[in-house]
């Protein structure tokens, strides 16, 4: 086996996307300790108690002491509280990265703290559940899925190989890209689309009309994979609007056109405006595919799943 990439790798905040990294730093042998911190202590003794991390400390200045890697995994918006409080206790040589949705708020945030002789190598991968916490994580999460760096004049070339090679090691594609075109490039295709789910389930809810049983009974005609984006963390998401806040409008303000010609067209029976239209996005489907970004399963692979309880005997 190769030696660790990482002497001592510290995860701040310790949900879903730490815990997921913790696992497939060990199944891969790329760190040779892991510590950790999250807020609460109930998240603290859980992460103790499945391992997760080899040493957990009430404090996030503790946790990244002697660290070569410091990861921030908290929501976008505790970002630059952890920076603030970590930047005096950090190793010379040490690179701080972090796995925000969104770059640009967070190089603002995290940036100004981080010393002389730290190098900071901004990060993003593009995987998750809708759950979180310390228990969520698995090692396979990253595996064929993207993680985007958008270094800054804080990374050096030396950083941002190294941490390439980690996510690599992890399993995921690694890409490269300036900050503010991730944050337009995520508008599209995950945080708009997480605002539509969102819409769309709170319609459903506020639909008198409709009763809440029947929107359950047959929410697997479409309204079942918007339910799964709607449950996302909420603070999470909340994070991602306020601070992708211009790219967002602007992808939402194009939506909002295509919507009223959809609308339009519906209304005047404008059946070969709406195929054509259909006929291109089934297109765009198919080269996800194509690309290995999801089954091509009808259900998702869902049929995988056990149909009914199993009968009892
Ligand atoms: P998560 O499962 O909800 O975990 C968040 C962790 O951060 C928890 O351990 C929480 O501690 C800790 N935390 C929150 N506020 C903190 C603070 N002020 N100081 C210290 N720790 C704090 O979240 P996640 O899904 O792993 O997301 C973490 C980051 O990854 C976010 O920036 C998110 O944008 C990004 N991301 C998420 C996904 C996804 O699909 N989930 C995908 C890619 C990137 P407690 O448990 O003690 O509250």
């Amino acid at each position: 086996m190769t030696a660790p990439l990482y002497n001592r790798v510290a995860l701040i905040g310790l949900g879903l996307i730490a815990s997921s990294m913790a696992h497939a730093m060990r199944a891969n042998g790329l760190a040779a300790e892991i510590t950790g911190h999250a807020r609460s202590a109930e998240t603290r003794a859980v992460a103790l108690e499945i391992g997760l991390c080899d040493r957990v400390f009430d404090t996030a200045a503790e946790a990244v002491q002697g660290a070569d890697l410091v990861v921030l995994c908290v929501p976008v918006g505790a970002m630059a509280a952890v920076a603030e409080e970590i930047g005096p206790h950090l190793a010379p040589g040490a690179c701080v990265t972090d796995v925000g949705s969104v770059k640009q708020a967070v190089i603002e945030a995290v940036g100004p703290h981080l010393p002389e002789g730290v190098a900071f190598v901004p990060a993003h991968p593009l995987a998750g559940t809708e759950h979180s916490g310390p228990r969520s994580g698995f090692a396979e999460l990253f595996v064929n899925r993207w993680c985007l760096l958008t270094p800054t004049a804080q990374s050096t070339p030396e950083a941002t190989a190294r941490l390439r090679a980690l996510w690599e090691g992890m399993g995921a594609n690694v890409d490269e890209m300036d900050a503010a075109h991730h944050d337009l490039v995520l508008a599209v295709v995950s945080h708009t689309p997480h605002l539509i789910a969102y819409t769309m389930v709170g319609v459903a809810d506020h639909l008198r009309r409709v009763s809440n049983s029947e929107v359950i009974k047959y929410s697997a005609s479409g309204f079942r994979d918007f339910t799964r984006i709607a449950a996302s963390d909420p603070t999470m998401w909340r994070d991602v609007f306020l601070t992708n806040k211009d790219a967002v409008l602007d992808i939402l303000g194009r939506f909002t056109e295509e919507l009223f010609v959809l609308q339009r067209a519906i209304r005047m029976g404008d059946g070969p405006h709406l195929h054509d239209y259909f006929t291109r996005t089934r297109a765009i489907r198919r080269s996800i595919i194509e690309a290995g970004q999801d089954t091509a399963a009808p259900d998702f692979g869902r049929s995988a799943l056990p149909a009914k309880p199993a009968p009892k005997d």
